[in-house]
């Protein structure tokens, strides 16, 4: 659930210092001045900019020259016929240019200020508004779902250009675009990495209505998946019995793909129900799931023959409609493809999605992601993790091994035990919001750290599995969502809350332990994940299981290197084909739901057949088309991988040294571009080798010779 929130931030105008479209990291293309056909963009030209940039020369001398040049064009980019004439604009810019040293910086920390102070409230307030949704605070009332999509700002930007103070920005703060970011960032200041990040709070103009379009799509898309449940009780096997139990509802893909996994407790005993398990999978994806059996209990499938019937407990009887689900599935994923070709009309400096999502919010350029995945996808010991998997199960690999669960560390320790060594120690909410010291002081953070961490981070009932929000402004405090029930908190929920902790505590160093406020945040999703991710594989450790014996401890180690490794492995797959589908997308803008799930199965498939197959002996599964995410996340799920990646590059840093050190030291670097942060938090850039390394020894440790 940790995704949501950052996906949500990532579309809504203002969410955050990290957001995308007031925070983001870089700017403009067209350096021409020239109109691009059907987008909306600036009409002055380069003769009139070249007669203002004089006049503000022969104004303030020749020492402002530069400074005018690029802040007039800059200004110039974004203005329109409604902001006013090109005379309009020289005037603007001869009121507004700040040449005085003493009042431009004066000017600077204004912004400072005052736009830690519109994200921060626009944190607070969105938050507040969608409390009775999130945390589990009583029934939601139906009004609680329209203030929950309500975004108070999501004309913000649209005002910051109404009222000229984003061209205030513009005309006086460069704004870097992330070519100048990657090739100069390394020589930058800390103040030129902050004024870098002031400009590119204003380097996208979107219209509020266009964005509410593009929630509506997401919401819409969302909706789809967060209702496409199937009740498995009424599956029926190719012998006519029901091999789930009565109640059991799962969602796809999150609940059929951890039910394959949970499924692993007896390889041999559950293997025919993983298989039918996949069926479903490969009827969703092909869409030749009878729409009847979605969300439905009252009618009864074969997936192995695809007939349906009404179920034993149907109160009417006679024909059910087999029909097939219409590719609704895909045809979600066209509109929210057709919402963002509408901000596309918008942003000519970024102009399609893709560029968005990559050279904005990730900044970290696409074909560096490919080549980082595709790294995960050829390493050699893929296959000797497979080898020990299929010795493991003593069988030949079936395509769901992709999720192969047996070697997580817990699943060596007694659940019943965890469950009631977690349940003594935070029986309700309140022990959890108590207990945060003492677990970062175990972790290693010095008293006063972890008693001004715990001082900023706020613990809440979740309703679902649980996530972390940061805060906007530094007087806020960054909440953890987490999920005690009636009894007491068990490992489940532990687990997940120590996940979202180690988002916590990011989110509170890079926020109130960063220079300027301006540079709050990490580089990108992934960043903040691999901390997630480091904290949530110390669960057991810091609960005081296994912890005394280091050899238990090693294992430990062993098995999770080795099991993050079997996941980055499959999600990279996952990753490729979602890059993928967007880039054929815009090849073909016209393309009908049937067309882009031709389209998604066949790449699916060759994804597979070129780096699956080889490992694990099965051709042309269409399974990694599966993930809902690729439905309604738009573009999220490489970040996945990229995060385990980071994780072990983390993990190797922290190796000998004091985590909770290195953990504040790479913090407060604060949201430089992915590479510039990572070679100052490990001396290289963002790469697969650490986490390729630890599997291929914890391999050598499980497998001694
Ligand atoms: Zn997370």
């Amino acid at each position: 659930m940790h995704g949501r929130w950052t996906v949500l931030a990532s579309i809504m105008p203002v969410v955050g210092l990290a957001c995308v479209t007031l925070w983001g990291g870089a700017m403009m293309a067209a350096e021409t001045g020239k109109a691009v056909k059907g987008t909306e963009r600036g009409f002055i030209t380069r003769p009139q900019e070249d007669a203002v940039v004089g006049a503000l020369v022969a104004q303030h001398g020749a020492g402002v020259e530069a400074r005018a040049r690029r802040g007039v064009h800059q200004a110039a980019l974004y203005w329109r016929p409604a902001d006013g004439t090109a005379e309009d604009f020289a005037a603007y810019c001869g009121q507004h240019f700040v040449a005085d040293p003493r009042l431009l910086e004066t000017t600077y920390r204004r912004f400072e200020a005052n736009l830690e102070q519109v994200s921060g409230h626009a944190v607070a307030l969105n938050r507040a508004l969608r409390e009775p949704m999130e945390c589990d605070t009583g029934d939601p009332l139906p009004v609680d779902l329209r203030f929950a999509e309500l975004n108070v700002f999501d004309h913000f930007n649209d005002d910051a250009f109404a009222a000229k103070v984003a061209f205030d920005a513009l005309l006086n703060f460069p704004l870097a675009r992330l070519p100048e970011l990657l090739e100069q960032g390394a020589g930058f200041t800390r103040r030129q990495w902050a004024e870098a990040r002031l400009g590119a709070a204003f380097q996208m103009r979107v219209p509020g209505e266009v964005r509410q379009g593009e929630t509506r799509a997401f919401t819409r898309a969302d909706d789809y998946i967060a209702n496409y449940n199937i009740f498995m009780h009424n599956l029926l096997a190719a012998d006519g019995s029901r091999p789930f139990p009565e109640g059991m509802k799962l969602i796809s893909h999150w609940g059929l793909r951890d039910h394959i996994k949970a499924l692993y407790s007896d390889p041999l005993g559950n293997l025919d129900k993983q298989r039918l398990v996949l069926r479903v999978m490969e009827h969703i994806i092909h869409q030749t799931i009878p729409a009847a059996v979605v969300n439905n209990p009252r009618v009864d499938w074969a997936p192995v023959t695809n007939v349906v019937q009404p179920g034993a407990d149907a109160k009417v009887g006679g024909a059910i409609s087999g029909e097939r689900e219409p590719d609704t599935r895909y045809a979600r994923l066209l509109d929210v493809f057709h919402a963002e070709q509408a901000v596309d009309r918008f942003s000519p400096v970024f102009p399609t999605f893709i560029d968005r999502r990559f050279q904005v919010d990730r900044e970290l350029p696409e074909a560096e992601v490919e080549q980082l995945l595709k790294d995960v996808l050829t390493a050699p010991v893929a296959r000797e993790v497979a080898a020990l998997i299929r010795a493991r199960l003593g069988r030949p690999l079936e395509a769901f091994d992709i999720w192969y669960d047996g070697f997580k560390p817990r699943s060596a320790l007694d659940v019943d035990t965890l469950d009631a060594k977690v349940r003594a120690r935070y029986p309700d909410l309140a022990a959890v919001q108590a207990g945060i010291p003492d677990i970062l002081k175990r972790m290693g953070f010095a008293p006063d750290t972890a008693a001004f961490l715990a001082s900023h981070i706020v613990v809440d009932p979740a309703r679902g599995a649980g996530h972390a929000m940061g805060a906007g402004m530094r007087s806020d405090s960054a909440h953890l969502r987490t999920r005690v029930p009636a009894g007491g908190m068990d490992y489940q929920g532990y687990n997940i809350a120590m996940h979202e902790l180690g988002h916590c505590v990011e989110q509170v160093f890079t926020l109130n332990r960063v220079d300027s406020v301006l540079l709050n945040g990490v580089p990108n999703t992934a960043f903040t994940e691999a901390f997630a991710f480091v904290f949530q594989s110390r669960d057991t450790d810091l609960l005081g299981v296994g912890a005394d014996d280091e050899a238990a401890r090693a294992r430990a180690r062993a098995l999770n290197a080795v099991d993050t490794f079997w996941m980055t492995f499959e999600i990279s797959g996952v990753g490729l084909l979602d890059m993928a589908v967007w880039r054929w997308l815009y090849v073909h803008p016209k393309a009908t739901p049937a067309e882009l799930k031709a389209f998604v199965v066949s790449q699916a498939a060759a994804i597979w057949d070129q780096y699956y197959a080889p490992v694990l002996g099965v051709k042309g599964s269409p399974l990694l088309a599966i993930y809902s995410h690729m439905i309604s996340s738009g573009l999220y799920l490489p970040d996945y991988p990229v995060g385990h990646l980071i994780q072990f590059q983390y993990e190797e840093q922290f190796h000998g040294r004091s985590l909770a050190g290195e953990m504040e030291r790479m913090c407060v670097q604060g949201r430089l571009t992915p590479q510039q942060w990572m070679q100052g938090a490990v001396g290289g850039p963002v790469s697969a080798q650490p986490l390729i390394r630890a599997a291929q020894e914890g391999l050598k440790s499980l497998n001694p010779r």
